[in-house]
């Protein structure tokens, strides 16, 4: 599930770069090591990484760790992350093999991502065993991250996830994407947005950490009020910890661009997508949700703890809206996936 996917740093990453010439101690060797690792999965040539590498915006800092390639399943017609890869679950001797690799990179590892597209779809022994070796290997781990789309959340029992929490597994990455059955049907998401809500309610029943993402734009001019209302609805009988709104991009391997193309697709502008978020925002009911839109794919960068500043939230977006502030939006050039 790699809504909120960055397959690198964006220009509005803070995040400090480590010069070769620093004088090395423990510490910025691990944040060396990381970047190196980064670095090693940007190419395709790499060993430890199986093509281009996708994690949340808010795993920039993890270890990422790929124990299956690709998405199993892969359909969604405004991703196009995954449509060079052949899905395949990673072997155990694999999987050792490039913990101990990590391990030899980033020995004091705290956080580590499981990639790729749902890596929860792995069988639950195998995940609950990958979990036991990290934390037995990686002596300073303290969170472990993992995408999970709904079919997969779904296919697991309450215990599984359960015990997945009790084993180490901390937040778990979810792509709402929309709340409209007729976006999510024509996006081919694969799941209904009832099947949506029960598997986002299961995660939160679990103990994990639920981090879901919503894309701004999906339903285009056509169903922008749609989208807006349903995915309000959804996300607010999940109650997510955490929220994050992407805005839709267009890449020309994502099947959506045909389709605008074709002009059966109208996407939405800077100032409709804002009104859109200001829409779903507005009627949304949740309790304690962290909501962000700071991913560089977003127009504007927006965070709040809602309900708590929801208001002062959509006052924000009003000042925009009325006085046509293109100028406070970020320019198409900047935006990035
Ligand atoms: S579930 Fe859909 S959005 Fe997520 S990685 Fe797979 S194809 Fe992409």
């Amino acid at each position: 599930m790699v809504c909120g996917q960055t397959v690198s740093e964006g220009p509005f990453s803070t995040r400090a770069r480590v010069k070769t010439e620093d004088r090395i101690d423990a510490e910025v060797l691990a944040e060396y090591n990381r970047d190196y690792m980064k670095a090693r999965c940007k190419g395709n040539d790499s060993m430890f990484y199986e093509g281009a590498i996708y994690r949340p915006p808010s795993e920039a800092g993890s270890l990422i760790l790929q124990i299956t390639v690709g998405c199993r399943h892969n359909a969604c017609t405004f991703c196009s992350v995954f449509k060079d890869k052949r899905f395949r679950i990673k072997s155990w001797e694999e999987i050792l093999e490039i913990v101990a690799q990590a391990k030899e990179y980033d020995p004091a590892a705290e956080r580590i991502f499981l990639a790729d597209g749902d890596a929860l779809t792995v069988d639950t022994p195998i995940l609950l065993a990958v979990l036991d070796l990290l934390y037995g290997e990686f002596p300073r781990l303290r969170r472990v991250g993992i995408y999970g789309g709904p079919k997969d959340i779904l296919a697991k029992t309450p215990a599984e996830l359960a015990e997945l929490k009790a084993h180490g597994l901390d937040i778990l990455y979810l792509g709402v994407e929309s709340g409209s059955e007729r976006i999510l049907k024509a996006v081919h998401k694969g799941v209904t947005p009832a099947e949506m809500v029960e598997a986002g309610k299961k995660v939160m029943e679990s103990g994990l950490t639920l981090s879901c993402t919503v894309i701004v734009g999906l339903g285009g001019k056509a169903l922008s009020q749609e989208h807006a209302l349903e995915t309000a609805k959804v996300a607010s009988a999940i109650n997510p910890h955490y929220l994050a709104a992407l805005t839709l991009m267009l890449e020309p391997a994502a099947p959506i661009s045909r389709r605008v193309q074709r002009g059966d697709f109208q996407l939405l502008t800077p100032l409709e997508s804002l009104a859109e978020i200001r829409e779903m925002v507005s009627r949304m009911q949740v309790e304690n949700c962290v909501f962000r839109s700071n991913h560089a794919s977003n127009y504007l960068p927006l965070a709040a703890t809602l309900p708590q500043e929801q208001d002062a939230l959509l006052r924000t977006i009003d000042e925009i809206l009325a006085h046509n502030r293109t100028e406070r939006l970020r320019p198409e050039s900047w935006r990035a996936l």
